[in-house]
């Protein structure tokens, strides 16, 4: 569902992502593991083109996120491409980032209602439905301020699912909460990864999280892929002398 062709992304004379081929498959969770500064968030943010890449392509579904098809030839994607293909993603973000202004139900419509086109009542009724998976119904009234960290993640993620992205980017999302507020928000994503059929990418540093969701978990070390496979693989028996260093410096 996701591939990264040759992509090559730099920073001035800083290479942080180095030619990288990476597919993820539809309907797989896949976890980025890897030291600080390997890559992991900016693959995460060349996917929400926040970032563009200075070589290669990525594609999303059947379309490229980079490029576009213009008389049978790949041409750069304009804007208006890019945003139609990014519809497919949704991302979660380490700080919340939910708009202050707006109670929980708004935060949580606004996107389908402007983006998608949706009427208020049926965004509303997928909120609704988003907001009992996420264990939040009696704050729906709430503004963001209103309520613990743990449950404004909650609310984010809710709030992404709400445009039913085909892929959902999870990027860090507990790192900013305090400790007692992390399992809430892990034990949504659990139930989301097992009940539906999303596909996710994920960076963490949770390593129990990522060896209970993933179906495959990638070892990133200086913008590459150093070794991959099912989480049972790579943290029991890893090959790479890279990923035994990391694995035994945070687990
Ligand atoms: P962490 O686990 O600490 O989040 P990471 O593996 O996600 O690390 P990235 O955030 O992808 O790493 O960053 C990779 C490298 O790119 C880092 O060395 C970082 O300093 C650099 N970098 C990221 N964004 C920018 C930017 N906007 N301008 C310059 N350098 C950047």
């Amino acid at each position: 569902l996701v591939r990264f062709d040759r992509v090559t992304k730099r920073f001035g004379a800083h290479t942080v992502l180095d030619s990288l081929d990476m597919t993820v498959y539809a309907g797989k969770h896949v976890t980025l593991i890897g030291p600080s500064g390997s890559g992991k968030t900016t693959i995460l943010r060349l996917l929400m083109t926040l970032l563009k890449p200075e070589e290669g392509k990525i594609k999303v579904g059947d379309a490229y996120l980079t490029h576009e098809e213009k008389n049978g030839r790949l041409v750069p994607a304009s804007e208006k491409h890019c945003r139609e293909v990014r519809k497919n993603i949704g991302m979660v973000f380490q700080q919340f980032n939910l708009f202050p202004n707006m109670k929980v139900l708004r935060n949580i419509t606004e996107a389908p209602v402007h983006v998608l086109g949706l009427s208020k009542d049926a965004a509303e009724e997928r909120a609704r439905g988003l907001l009992d998976l996420v264990g939040l119904t009696q704050h729906i009234d709430k503004y963001p301020s209103q309520l613990s960290g743990g449950q404004q993640q909650r609310v984010a993620i809710a709030r992404a699912l709400a445009m039913r992205p085909q892929v959902l980017l999870l990027d860090e999302v507990t790192s900013a909460l305090d400790p007692e507020l992390v399992a809430g928000v892990l034990d949504v994503l659990r139930d989301i990864a097992h009940t539906t059929d999303i596909t996710m990418l994920c960076v963490t540093h949770e390593m129990n999280f990522a060896r209970d969701i993933s179906d495959c978990v990638m070892m990133f070390d200086q913008g590459r892929v150093i070794e991959f496979g099912t989480p049972e693989k790579i943290f029991s028996e890893p090959e790479n002398d890279r990923t035994r260093e990391f694995l035994s410096a945070v687990l």
